[in-house]
């Protein structure tokens, strides 16, 4: 049986050593055939050093380095198109995803009721209150909107048979949102649920706002209700508008037509032209989305590696 454990890493420089000592630990305690795989995603540190450093010493390790930033989803995707174990898994190196907790994961899979093995924080401690807030009004949200199965405090760390790697590399989509991939491609998973764990150094590589532009992107990739919306807002509109043409209809015969209400027309104008822009900002989002696909760009390049026969564009 081999391991194979993704690690993006993004100017990490100061969490990669405690990470790789802690993992190593673990899983030479586990198996003998396992990699480690570690995409550096543009780091502006030296974790590009340090990894050429450490795939000297260590033949079990493989890395490979972006061009540029891609994102910590390319970075996953990179490692998934890369990975041969026969169970994969995919960690930040800021030991936030404790690698203790990888005997059990792999117990789990042994017994042959799942597919795969998820982790999900039951406490958010230690982060702003405000964010917390925001992640558990997102997740209500998109499990209200969405067919996949989103869970509230779900991290990205899993341990996966490679048959559900093999289904995740076939998504080959750019607009990515793991958490929305891993639940629409369904088989057996089995929720671990742990307390939140801080990161062990360096600081965490989102912001709020970059936050809550993944939180659209979730909500775009995974749901077309937004897209709905507009439509009843059309329909809505349309009916409202039908019931006061012929209101002003009537009266205007019953009553001749004294002009008034110049506010209210003006109101009207601003809100229907409102709505307009609402609509068509909803159907723009789509239309970015469905302009970045047709365009087939890669989702990563590699600039560098130490493997002999990597993709370096995929
Ligand atoms: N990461 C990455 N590319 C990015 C941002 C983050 O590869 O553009 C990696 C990062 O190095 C870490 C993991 O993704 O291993 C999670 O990032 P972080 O700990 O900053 O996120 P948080 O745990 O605060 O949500
Ligand atoms: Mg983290």
């Amino acid at each position: 049986m081999k391991i194979s454990i993704i690690v993006p890493c993004y100017n990490e420089e100061a969490a990669l050593p405690i990470f790789y000592k802690e993992i190593k630990k673990v899983l030479m305690g586990l198996t003998s055939t396992y990699e480690l795989i570690f995409v550096n995603d543009g780091s502006k540190d030296h974790t590009l050093p340090l990894l050429r450093q450490l795939a000297e010493e260590d033949k079990n390790v493989t890395y490979y380095s972006f061009s540029r930033n891609f994102g910590k989803e390319a970075a996953m995707y990179a490692g998934f198109c890369n990975a041969h174990g026969d169970y994969v898994a995919v960690m930040d190196a800021d030991m936030q995803d404790p690698p203790g907790l990888l005997p059990k994961m792999i117990e789990i899979l042994e017994s042959g009721d799942y597919d795969s093995v998820a982790t999900r924080r039951v406490s958010r401690q230690g982060e702003p209150p405000i964010r917390s807030w925001f992640a558990r009004k997102f997740y209500k949200i998109i499990n209200k909107i969405s067919d996949s199965d989103i869970v509230d405090g779900a991290r990205d760390f899993r341990l996966m048979k490679s048959d559900m790697v093999k289904a995740i590399v076939s998504m080959g989509e750019r607009n990515r949102f793991s958490k929305g991939i891993f639940g629409w491609i369904g088989f057996r998973t089995y929720w671990l649920p742990y307390e939140n764990v801080e990161r062990v150094a360096g600081e965490t590589k989102w912001s709020f706002w970059k936050l809550f532009k993944y939180a659209i992107e979730g909500i775009i990739d995974f749901s077309e209700v937004p897209l709905n919306i507009s439509s009843w807002f059309g329909i809505v509109m349309t009916f409202v508008s039908a019931v006061m043409l012929i209101f002003l209809v009537v009266r205007k015969l019953c009553f001749g037509d004294p002009v008034a209400g110049w506010a209210s027309i003006v109101c009207t104008l601003l809100l229907i032209g409102g709505i307009q822009l609402f609509s068509l900002g909803i159907i723009g989002q789509y239309l970015a989305r469905t302009y970045t696909e047709v365009k087939h760009r890669p989702h990563y390049i590699i600039s560098e590696s130490n493997h002999p026969d990597f993709d370096s564009v995929k």
